[in-house]
């Protein structure tokens, strides 16, 4: 296997070069306190990332009769990746996103199921493998079928998956046993099982119609599959020679327009519209096709656009899906003028075997040369193109596979409105989607599903070379049928299409849980079965528990293929499945998912999308190099507004890898002080952590804030994330951490750690206790986002001993706790003291007051009585960590500013006045020169406005307001002025 293979290998293995996987025993180690002084993010989650695949963390076992299910199942399905593809940005959001809400949920006690896999992408997959085949110099038609769709698979062993193994790197807790690819032998019977069922319910179709043709995949694609694109092209004016009565040309023409030539070889009409009175003479009369010679008739049908070119349209039915329907109301036959790869075909005569736009130009050139073109139009028309190799598709009839698709969108439209009760089974979020869902499902046309690959789920049905009748195997068929159902005979082949990879991954919400095949074990699915134990009773177990799933989380672009396939498919085939007690299974039941969050797209940091053209597109895998896995996630979280697409800029990711480290030197700290702790003999209770932390009533202030914030904090963000807010969350605990945590709580409590000889040991203790249990909680809090920091500093807090294999297996912080401990009181006070050490710092800035300075301070007394809350008693109580925290020496009360003594800069701080006692060391020359410029400046000011409020004529025309702005400024001048003046004269010589 040579160069282009290397391409497409697995690239995590490259990118995170590291230790092997079995060398590497954590689980043994202990982690220790003393954790590395920097925060490197790539050291920490490789190693965790390891350790959460190799302990098989989040696996979700089927439910047995010894495990029954309890709680609340929560499940999500992965939007399977191509089996092809590499993780870019928008899958890095989509699984963040789903990995919060799952780790979430998982700590909050719920029975989570994230299940992965990978799609087999029929053509994207069959393209790559046929061009390193190409590249070798031999073609797949050489291989043949059955050694090329080997060639497939030796490929998928090798590099298929490559996103599933960085999903590994980056975290996602996925339950990796249940890993499916959609070729898998059970998924590959439930494909059987539809198209059995659908076909024995008349809903599967075989016919020819026009279909989206890409001659370059040489398949038949769907609508969706086509891009258009705006193209300048040319409208071709022809003249059709009109037979006369003699059979001769009658010398009269009828001119066409058409921005396809090429196709006129196919022509079997000229249609007019029946009123068009410039051609109301040619009733009934024929015309010669031009370069081909062939009499055709002129019809008449109201569909014809007399607007349109010169009104006359050539009628080609096999080359065209307007024409298409005109042929068959007027009983026209169809002639196919070109081949699969889109030549022109026998049927095409002198051109046989040119391509479509070879044969234009020699067409276009052959009609001039015989003048029969009337004329050449610039012309805009809009060009399909195929999704996937970008070839312009071409319009063809051709005989497929059709689903009558009427019956399953009814139900899918049902399961998404409102019932008589107002209830939905199915919710989107945002909510304008359901509207978007709606108008496509209640337009939709019958999808074509058969693809002309080699690589796929081949169609299950056999054609009878006796009876030419249709065979459809049931997956139970032992294994492929061996003669016609209908007349008996053997001379059966099997059907060449496969089915569009749609129509398999439409089936997963059932097919991953076993159906139909209940009873079988889904291969990789631990646990035996409680119920499918040779009794005859089906089992049903991983269906029961975990159909419908909770929740869809995918991009918009997806939203027709697969999620409206996926409610089509799972409501039809559900109803039939029993619920677990055997009653009948209702709508709301029978959705493959309860809600779907369709997420925003990533673009660049300029709001352009991302496109390997523009060479805009941030590689996901490079930025978590650089800042980490924790960093790009919360950048992610932190931008995921509803409905507002994601400008990724790396700053914010830089910012949050700062606030990583921020965390971590947290934990540094709080380290240091329980090794010095430890030293006297205080240690911490590893029992008392690992719940919500409390504070006893007469606790200090700050710890009874800084719980009480964390019961605010936790409430908040489960509330956010209940309602897909991840900004919010992340915005919450950022504040909590960053904020009340670090800037303030730290700060405070380095006062009550005493480890002196004449410290209180109970106080200390108490102190630290409650730092590391509010710290370990608040580490559960940040995990949903942050999961790599917090599991390493969970472990250390634990000291290498935790109480669960991971914080991912801890509880989270409950929603309920805020009420039992919100502390208002202590929150206002907290607020009150914030607000005096902010504005004193502010006012030692102002003041230049040297950093390591300390002043007195002097405190209006004043007394406000809310939440009993005296102000006087608040600071006098608190005096330590104003001092601290303020840098003050002494605090004074002055019951009225004038009893101060003193040049004192009054600052209000909400509850009072404070100032402080500073004499500013100045450099008297220096300040005099600044002084006599401030006042030149503001004469300045006077005189200028002066000027302009003593223009009369400016003051008769100027509005009101530019006057009165300018009188304001004029005495704004003057009051700086006499300031300045004021202190130039306080100077001393
Ligand atoms: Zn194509
Ligand atoms: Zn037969």
């Amino acid at each position: 296997m040579g160069g282009p293979l290397a391409l497409n290998a697995p690239r995590w293995t490259g990118v995170f070069p590291r230790l092997s996987w079995d060398t590497w025993g954590l689980a043994e180690e202990k982690m220790p306190h003393d954790l590395p002084k920097s925060y490197d993010p790539t050291a920490i989650e490789d190693r965790w990332a390891e350790y959460w695949v190799r302990e098989n963390l989040f696996a979700q076992p089927t439910p047995t009769l010894d495990s029954p299910i309890d709680g609340q199942s929560f499940t999500i399905l992965l939007p399977p990746p191509n089996v092809t593809g590499n993780l870019h940005m928008g899958h890095m959001f989509e699984h963040a996103e789903s990995d919060i809400l799952i780790r979430w949920r998982r700590m909050r006690g719920d029975r989570v199921l994230w299940v992965p896999g990978t799609d087999h992408a029929g053509i994207a997959t069959q393209m790559l493998v046929e061009r390193q085949v190409v590249s070798e110099g031999k073609t797949r038609q050489q291989l043949g079928r059955e050694a090329f769709v080997e060639r497939v698979w030796e490929w998928r062993r090798h590099y298929g998956g490559a996103i599933l193994g960085q999903m590994k790197r980056l975290g996602a807790s996925v339950d990796w046993q249940r890993e499916y690819f959609t070729m898998d032998d059970n998924l590959s019977i439930a494909v059987r099982e539809a198209f059995a069922r659908l076909y024995e319910q008349g809903l599967i179709y075989r016919g020819a119609y026009i279909v989206n043709w890409c001659p370059r995949c040489q398949t038949a694609i769907s609508d969706l599959e086509v891009v258009y694109d705006e193209h300048k092209g040319h409208l071709w004016e022809i003249r059709y020679p009109v037979v006369g009565e003699d059979g001769k040309d009658s010398g009269e023409f009828l001119t066409i327009a058409t921005t396809r030539p090429e196709t006129m070889l196919g022509d079997v009409a000229v249609a007019v519209h029946p009123e068009d009175e410039r051609y109301l003479h040619l009733k009934g009369k024929k015309l010669r096709l031009p370069l081909a010679g062939r009499e055709i008739p002129i019809i008449l049908d109201e569909w014809v656009s007399r607007d349109f070119g010169t009104g006359a349209v050539k009628v080609t039915p096999a080359h065209d899906p307007n024409d298409f329907a005109l042929g068959e109301r007027h009983h026209l036959p169809s002639i196919n003028v070109m081949d699969d790869t889109a030549h022109i075909n026998a049927e095409g005569g002198v051109y046989a075997g040119l391509d479509r736009y070879v044969a234009r130009k020699r067409i276009v050139a052959d009609l001039e040369e015989q003048g029969l073109l009337a004329g050449v139009k610039d012309h805009t028309n809009n060009i399909g193109h195929c999704d996937r190799c970008k070839t312009v598709v071409e319009p063809r009839l051709s005989t497929q596979w059709f689903v009558k698709i009427q019956p399953l969108a009814d139900k899918a439209i049902a399961a998404v409105k409102a019932d008589a009760d107002g209830k939905k089974a199915i919710r989107f979020t945002p909510e304008q989607y359901e509207k978007t869902y709606l108008n496509w499902m209640e337009n939709i046309h019958d999808w074509c599903i058969s693809r002309q690959l080699w690589w796929g789920h081949r169609i299950p049905a056999w054609h009878c070379g006796v009876c030419r009748k249709i065979t459809v195997a049931r997956p139970g068929a032992s294994p492929d049928p061996t003669a016609c159902s209908h007349c008996g005979s053997t001379q059966i082949t099997q059907e060449t299409d496969v089915l569009d990879t749609w129509f398999s991954s439409g089936l997963l919400p059932v097919s991953v849980f076993g159906w139909p095949n209940f009873g079988a074990r889904t291969p990789g699915a631990p646990g035996p079965s409680h119920l499918g134990t040779g009794d005859g009773v089906p089992d049903r177990a991983d269906f029961d528990a975990f159909y419908p799933t909770s929740l869809l989380i995918t991009g918009f672009d997806i939203l027709f293929f697969w999620v409206a396939r996926m409610i089509m498919l799972g409501c039809w085939f559900s109803t039939d499945v029993p619920m677990p007690d055997g009653s009948p299974r209702s709508l709301a039941d029978s959705v493959p998912f309860r809600e779907v969050y369709i997420h925003a797209l990533v673009r660049d940091a300029n709001r352009e999308k991302m496109s390997k053209t523009k060479g805009n597109v941030v590689d996901p895998i490079e930025v978590v190099k650089q800042y980490g896995t924790d960093a790009v996630r919360f950048t992610l979280a932190s931008m995921a507004s509803p409905g507002t697409d994601i400008a990724f800029n790396v700053a914010r990711t830089e910012g949050y890898r700062a606030f990583a480290n921020k965390i971590w030197n947290a934990a540094r700290f709080l380290f240091q002080n329980v090794d010095r702790a430890a030293e006297i003999g205080i240690t911490v209770d590893p029992s008392v952590l690992g719940g919500m932390p409390t504070a006893a009533l007469d606790a200090p202030l700050e710890e009874r804030w800084i719980v009480a914030e964390l019961h605010a904090t936790a409430g908040k963000v489960n509330q956010s994330l209940e309602e897909y807010r991840f900004d919010e969350a992340a915005s919450i605990i950022y504040q909590f951490f960053w904020g009340s945590f670090c800037d303030w709580y730290l700060e405070i409590v380095k006062l009550r750690l005493d480890f002196s000889e004449t410290a209180d040991m109970a106080k200390t203790k108490a102190a630290l206790t409650t730092l590391v249990q509010v710290f370990e909680a608040a580490l559960r809090l940040l995990s949903p986002i942050m999961p790599f920091i917090s599991e390493e500093l969970w472990h250390a807090v634990y000291d290498g001993d935790p109480p669960a294999k991971s914080i991912a297996l801890a509880s989270y912080l409950a929603q309920n706790y805020q009420s039992d401990v919100s502390d208002p009181r202590a929150q206002f006070r907290m607020i009150l003291l914030q607000d005096l050490i902010r504005v004193a710092r502010e006012e030692r800035k102002n003041r230049d007051i040297p950093e390591k300075e300390s002043v007195p301070m002097i405190i209006i007394s004043s007394s406000i009585q809310e939440f009993g809350t005296d102000s006087n008693e608040l600071v006098q109580q608190n005096s330590d960590i104003i001092q601290r925290l303020a840098k003050i020496s002494t605090i004074t009360f002055a019951d009225r500013r004038d009893t101060a003594s003193g040049d004192l800069n009054w600052r209000s701080v909400g509850f009072t006045e404070i100032a402080l006692v500073h004499n500013k060391q100045i450099d008297v020359a220096a300040e005099r020169e600044r002084l006599k410029k401030e006042i030149a400046q503001q004469e300045k000011n006077i005189a200028n406005a002066d000027r302009q409020l003593g223009n009369a004529g400016f003051l008769e025309k100027a509005p009101a307001h530019i006057v009165e702005g300018l009188k304001k400024q004029r005495d704004e001048a003057k009051r700086l002025l006499d300031k300045a003046r004021g202190d130039l004269d306080a100077l001393p010589e």
